[in-house]
């Protein structure tokens, strides 16, 4: 009878269960703790309170309007997100964008992005051969169904050797995301009209370097007022 009703085994705890991750392993996973930066969305520690902006907000500024993530680097999460990213498993997009779901459900900040459109960070043409899915994509579909908004591609990434990103400062970082991001035409010239308001999405928010980029080219489209950014995963460099 369960097996009926749940099809799918839960991918960290083998139970049956609706999703590719089953209610108790989704909590058990581990969410960005408060208090955060208002702004960027980053933990701020040895703070009481949510700081409205943290030190590496104040010395630069971001083109987004303010970011959140919902879950934090750690053990059991990097390895989900290897597998959404590199090893074919488009499915865990789905499960995993239920924590994107909730962390906007806890997130009054995001009201006013109630008639935003959704737009997935794009990945090259390259790279959607190579793995056949656009891991933000998987994420940003069911959560845009879930909350009845539209998905629209304004962004293109183009195909263009640049160095992995994994190794490089978060300078350089940056310097590479503006080379491989532009609109697309039919957003840029208005041919294709946007809402006031965007909710980019992407897996996993590192230096920030590719939803600042992303977000700085979605500011400059027609009627484009504000970018708020979610990703599934913050990384913190804990010592
Ligand atoms: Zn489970
Ligand atoms: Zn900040």
């Amino acid at each position: 009878m369960l097996d009926w009703l749940y099809p799918i085994t839960c991918r960290l705890c083998g139970a049956a269960s609706e999703h590719a991750l089953c209610e108790s392993c989704l909590d058990a996973l581990p969410h960005v703790p408060r208090p955060i930066c208002l702004y960027c969305g980053a933990p701020v520690a040895g703070e009481q309170q949510d700081a409205y902006h943290c030190a590496a907000c104040k010395s630069k500024p971001r083109p987004f309007d303010m970011a959140r993530s919902a879950l934090l680097n750690d053990d059991a999460t990097m390895p989900l997100i290897h597998e959404l990213k590199y090893k074919g498993a488009a499915y865990l997009g789905k499960a995993l964008a239920r924590a994107l779901s909730r962390l906007r459900q806890q997130t009054p900040e995001l009201a006013e992005y109630k008639d935003a459109a959704i737009v997935p960070v794009p990945i090259s043409k390259q790279h959607l051969r190579l793995r056949g899915y656009n891991q933000a994509e998987e994420l940003a579909l069911p959560f845009a169904e879930e909350m009845g908004l539209p998905l629209v591609t304004p962004l293109l990434r183009v195909d263009r050797n640049v160095d992995s990103q994994t190794r490089l400062s978060a300078a350089e970082r940056l310097k590479n995301a503006k080379l491989v991001y532009r609109p697309a035409p039919e957003y840029e010239q208005g041919k294709k009209a946007l809402p006031s308001h965007l909710i980019l999405i992407d897996d996993v928010y590192t230096t920030g370097a590719t939803v600042r980029a992303c977000s700085a080219i979605l500011k400059r489209l027609p009627s484009v007022q504000k970018v708020a950014v979610l990703t599934l995963l913050r990384v913190v460099n804990r010592f």
